[in-house]
């Protein structure tokens, strides 16, 4: 167990408990964000959270109801409605890579052999090899979750939106974010900013890489250089929900800056399987009567049995599912 360490905030004096594993830390009275040697973080952005308590809310049941409809889900309890700042680091960087190697092409070619009456056309595969010579050439926003092996429920979500949101996020502010909920928690930062950078740099080598190995079938060299335009601590408001239907507890994940619903869980109810195993029962009956008047021709039945077989596949695959993942 690591030891608590006692800090006092220098902007607003509040006492601040911080682990000592803690990379970045943030004071939950004003919100400034630490780095762990106590010096302030500037680059302290936030996807402004624009929802209440009571918002949240009304979007679940609204998403549940929707989700819901044909699987009978009533009697339904919200158990958790949780506001978390999810923290991210983002590495934006000019990443330039030259890379030169060779593709190889299979080609045909026509060609004219013989003369007089054995004159005559033959048609040949050749491989040719062509030089590749190209640039990448990018402005990257790079997001990284700083925390180690969490199993936050729609982290990898949040992940992708932040990286297409970036541009959206502003200067934190402690005022505003208490201004539509109070409760939010600050989730604590394992990854150091030298890590954070570190792994951003990582992530652009392997992305340029990878596209020089797919413009190439062999890749003679490869370099990369990137200039860092900015680090930023980024705070992503996410509302954990949890809801008990007939004793089983399902999650669903929301964006608080959009409301929108990264990821849900629906109940599998007895109905659901029922309908489902209805329309496979119905499928088959119906792919048997067409055989049958199909029967003079012996393709178009086949075709349809294979039809009819995949498609109730896929429809009886819902019967046995445990549970339904909107995403
Ligand atoms: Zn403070």
């Amino acid at each position: 167990m690591s030891q608590i360490v006692k800090f006092q905030c220098p902007h607003c004096n509040a006492p601040v408990d911080v682990n000592p594993e803690d990379a970045v830390f943030n004071c939950i009275s004003c919100g400034q964000a630490f780095l762990s040697d106590g010096t302030e973080f500037k680059n302290h952005y936030i996807l402004d959270n624009k929802l209440s308590q009571k918002q949240i809310r009304d979007i679940v049941k609204g998403f549940i109801k929707k989700k819901g409809f044909m699987r009978g889900i009533k009697g339904y309890k919200i158990t958790k409605l949780e506001p978390i700042l999810m923290p991210f680091w983002v590495a934006t960087s000019d990443a330039y890579t030259h890379y030169v190697g060779y593709r190889r092409y299979s080609e045909t070619k026509t060609r004219t052999v013989g003369s007089g009456k054995n004159r005559r056309t033959v048609t040949e595969s050749v491989t040719v090899y062509r030089p590749v010579d190209q640039e990448i050439r990018e402005k990257r926003v790079d997001v990284l979750l700083g925390r180690r092996g969490s199993s936050m429920y729609g982290y990898r979500k949040v992940k992708q939106i932040l990286q297409s949101e970036f541009s959206h996020a502003v200067p934190f502010n402690h005022e505003k974010l208490m201004n539509t909920e109070k409760e939010f928690n600050y989730l604590s930062t394992e990854i150091s900013l030298d890590a954070a950078n570190q792994l951003a740099k990582t992530a652009v080598f392997d992305d340029h890489r990878s596209r020089a190995e797919r413009a190439c079938t062999k890749v003679f060299d490869c370099a990369t250089q990137i200039a860092y335009t900015g680090t930023y601590f980024v705070h992503t408001p996410v509302w954990q929900i949890e809801y008990v239907f007939q004793d089983e507890t399902y999650k669903i994940a929301l964006l608080g800056s959009s409301g929108k619903i990264i990821a849900g869980e629906i109940p599998v109810t007895t109905r659901f399987r029922m309908t489902f195993l209805g329309i496979t029962t119905l499928l088959f009956i119906g792919g048997g009567i067409g055989s049958y008047f199909l029967g003079a021709d012996y393709i178009l039945p086949i075709v349809l049995g294979v039809i009819v077989a995949i498609m109730g596949f896929f429809t009886l695959k819902n019967v046995f599912k445990t549970v339904s993942v909107v995403e």
